[in-house]
């Protein structure tokens, strides 16, 4: 394509998008004065736009790429089942390519999941399990157990059930009337404790909290529901470690379920396979989406230990069945590029080699902690939060209005990353795949395009 043709069709595409698009959580009056990035393409961990302009993906396409982009072997598997079919149903059909996932997905998570409900978003499966967990203990007789505890600060997506575990002031506040009532327990968020207390010697006081609340209704609580070792989208507040082993303590001393909520850090994102590892965890529910695919499709899983699926157990007439389904479930081309993905996690040894990754990321982000504007730098595996602040001592934040996060990704695209800021915290989540090398650039560049952009604001 001449220079001439390609730009003609980028301003063509841009006038549309200005016309017809609405795009998620995005202030859309803002977004329509700003020129477009329009992703026309990608090779490897590399976005390329319709200028020809090619772009690190550095946070995995919404924090869901694995491999990279256009692997043979997951193009391969999703042509192979367009040559078989692309949709048939799971309500009252089985089909080969759920069949073959869900048996590859049974043999990565932790064991003792062995059921695997599909969905297809993040959100569709925390609603399966907020639905599942209430419903397990009512054909249980256990008919008190209707509440749930989350934790302020958790994201578990934008569907109502999964808004009411939220505890993000900015996103869920305004839907208030329409939620259902949850009790959220302090966040663990050592930089700004919410009980103003210090790691270690707090001895973990923001867990005692969780444990409060459960004694307060006792046989009351259904589930505690969070995303473990890391909350992803308040902006990578990483959980102290043994955080999550005091939670499963406390659901299994108060008789109530514990959900994880894997949708951000499954899938060796948090350096193992799943976060819930590093703990030694085993949740009786587990959500994974994102990565289930390597970022390919949307599809989802509620994944569960037989004690749950047994309480669903019964005859016809008895009506214990799981009244819950979505059209798209278990879709097989989705399906196909899990089975794939899943495989090449496997056969190309990706956990394994993390370690070696995740070294060279933190050894690149060390001249962060230098940085003026710089509060905190968290990371898990491969899953970083660097949060910027006005003022390093009193650890002031940058107004919401400055935009100080979206600045420092414009100036990152400048520098050929693509980037998704959280308000003030600027988040790296690149693919697995990334080489030492690109690590090291992307840290870079992010680092780089922080200190330009702090340096004026
Ligand atoms: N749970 C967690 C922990 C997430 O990070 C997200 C998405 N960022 C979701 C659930 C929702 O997933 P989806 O956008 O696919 O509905």
């Amino acid at each position: 394509m001449d220079e001439k043709t390609r730009k003609a069709r980028h301003e063509r595409l841009w006038r549309a998008d200005h016309r017809h698009l609405w795009h998620p959580f995005t202030q859309m009056s803002d977004w329509l004065r700003e020129e477009p990035l329009i992703v026309d393409a990608a090779e490897g961990s590399y976005l390329v736009d319709t200028l020809g302009n090619r772009y690190l993906d550095g946070v995995s396409s919404l924090w869901c790429n694995v491999h990279g982009h256009r692997v043979p072997e997951i193009d391969q598997a999703i042509a192979a089942q367009l040559g078989r079919v692309a949709h048939s149903t799971l309500l009252g059909l089985a089909s080969t390519a759920s069949i073959e996932c869900a048996e590859e997905l049974a043999r990565v998570v932790p064991p003792g999941l062995t059921r695997v409900f599909f969905s297809d978003a993040g959100a569709t499966a925390v609603e399966i399990a907020l639905k599942m967990a209430f419903q397990h203990h009512q054909l249980r007789g256990d008919v008190e157990r209707t509440e749930f505890v989350a934790l302020r600060g958790g994201y578990h997506g934008d569907t109502i059930g999964a808004v009411s575990l939220g505890g993000i002031d900015l996103f869920h506040r305004i839907f208030e009337p329409l939620l259902f009532g949850v009790h959220h327990a302090p966040q663990p968020y050592c930089y700004r404790c919410p009980l103003a207390k210090a790691w270690p010697e707090c001895g973990m006081a923001c867990a005692d909290e969780v444990e409060k609340i459960f004694a307060a209704r006792p046989g009351k609580i259904a589930a505690l529901v969070l995303e473990p070792v890391m909350q992803g989208a308040d902006g990578m507040i990483a959980q102290p470690p043994g955080y999550v082993r005091r939670m499963r303590e406390l659901c299994d001393r108060h008789g109530a379920l514990l959900v994880c909520d894997e949708v951000a850090t499954g899938f060796g994102r948090t350096g193992t396979l799943f976060a819930v590892e590093q703990e030694g965890v085993l949740p009786d529910i587990l959500t994974v989406a994102k990565g289930i695919t390597g970022g390919y499709l949307p599809l989802a899983a509620t994944v569960t230990t037989e004690r749950i699926f047994e309480s669903f157990l019964g005859a016809y007439e008895e009506k214990r069945t799981f009244f819950h389904g979505h059209t798209y479930a278990g879709n097989p081309l989705a399906c196909a590029a899990a089975t794939a993905s899943i495989r090449l996690l496997r056969e190309r040894r990706v956990v394994e080699g993390l370690p070696a990754k995740i070294a060279a990321l933190s050894r690149a982000l060390e001249p962060a902690a230098r940085m003026a504007h710089v509060g905190e730098v968290r990371q898990r595996g491969l899953m970083v939060g660097i949060e910027l602040v006005a003022d390093r001592e009193t650890r002031a934040e940058y107004a919401y209005g400055l935009r100080a996060g979206h600045q420092v990704i414009l100036e990152a695209r400048r520098l050929g990353a693509i980037l998704r800021p959280l308000g003030n915290v600027v988040v790296l989540l690149p693919p697995l795949a990334l080489g030492a090398a690109e690590l090291e650039a992307l840290a870079g560049i992010a680092l780089a395009s922080i200190e330009k952009v702090t340096a004026r604001l």
